[in-house]
């Protein structure tokens, strides 16, 4: 549905969007997630004809956005950061202007129109100013321009960006039900946010892909192992014998705890195995006293920061 092949935006020495390339199938739900500044925008005006590459291709369905920009750009429908709204228009008059643009045929504008104000609940303030609509709505409206005439591929450019929770879900919900019958890509610099949504995630940082999974894939590789943070009471090379016997330990390492005699001892378990009774079982039979033990999962929150981080500072 999409093909980007060496994509690269520069904006004088400053490289925003590094050698990307990418493919994008046809009814899936696709996340670039990546912190401010990552290149994100930058990569979906690039997608979308907004912003012209230094380098690179796109192919939207076929079509060269360059070569064949008016047949690439009527599959697509775009909400970028700022939403395109005429704030002098009435929600209604302004979205009947957007199907009239996306060549809605003149018969089914009316109908159409109805269509994405239900859709993205936006009823309420059809005939308001948009100048005078409160952010929710007014991010709805520009939902609602990107969705309308049902284009092949929906790209949402953090499109629950200053909404309140209730919002946030709605716009959630609405993306999902789009999924099957669309190609949607959406962007965010919140994981959550695309771990809910998205069946696929590309990361960026930097300009640069740092990785491209399934949603699936990204958590379990993460989540594969329990780590175990333990303070116990009692001799540190007994400590680190007794665990190591236990099975299903891939590692233990031990160090001095802060508090006179203690340990400080991280486990780290085989697969998903729960060694957590083992290991207490094991050290209580040795008169090793556990003061703490916890947890430590990696959630995808790790995974992320793990990710963005380890390229380091320029
Ligand atoms: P994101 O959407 O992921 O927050 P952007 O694509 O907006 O990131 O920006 C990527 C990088 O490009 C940032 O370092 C940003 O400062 C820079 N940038 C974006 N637009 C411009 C511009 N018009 N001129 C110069 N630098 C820009
Ligand atoms: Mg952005």
């Amino acid at each position: 549905m999409i093909e980007i092949r060496n994509l690269t935006k520069k904006y004088g020495n400053h490289i925003a969007v590094d050698d990307i390339s990418l493919d994008i199938k046809p009814g899936k739900v696709y996340g670039f997630l990546g912190p401010n500044g990552a290149g994100k925008s930058t990569t979906m005006n690039i997608i979308t004809g907004y912003l012209a590459p230094t380098s690179g291709e796109v192919k939207i369905d076929g079509h060269d956005i360059y070569k064949e920009p008016e047949e690439a750009k009527a599959c697509i429908g775009y909400l970028p950061e700022i939403p395109p709204l005429y704030v002098d228009m009435k929600v209604e008059e302004y979205l009947e202007f957007v199907a009239e643009l996306k060549k809605v045929s003149k018969d089914n504008i009316k109908k159409e129109v109805e269509r994405v104000i239900n859709l993205t609940r936006i009823n309420d303030v059809s005939s308001r100013i948009i100048n005078n609509l409160s952010k929710g709505y007014r991010q709805r409206v520009g939902m609602a321009q990107a969705i309308i005439g049902s284009p092949k591929i929906i790209i949402l450019d953090e499109p629950t960006v200053g909404l309140d929770p209730n919002q946030i879900k709605e716009v959630r919900d609405l993306i999902k039900s789009l999924a099957g019958d669309h190609t949607v890509i959406l962007s965010s610099h919140i994981l959550s946010e695309i771990s809910e949504t998205c069946s696929h995630v590309f990361i960026i940082n930097k300009g640069k892909i740092i990785a491209n999974n399934s949603i699936e894939t990204l958590s379990n590789y993460f989540n594969s192992k329990q780590v175990l943070e333990i303070i116990a009471k009692g001799d540190l090379n007994k400590c680190k014998e007794v665990i190591e016997k236990i099975e299903d330990i891939e590692s233990v390492t031990v160090e001095n705890g802060s508090e006179e005699g203690t340990v400080n001892i991280t486990v780290t378990a085989h697969y998903s195995k729960d060694v957590r009774e083992d290991v207490s079982l094991a050290l209580s039979s040795e008169k090793i006293s556990i003061f703490e033990m916890k947890e430590d999962t990696k959630s995808l929150e790790d995974v992320f920061l793990q990710l963005t981080n380890e390229e380091g500072e320029e």
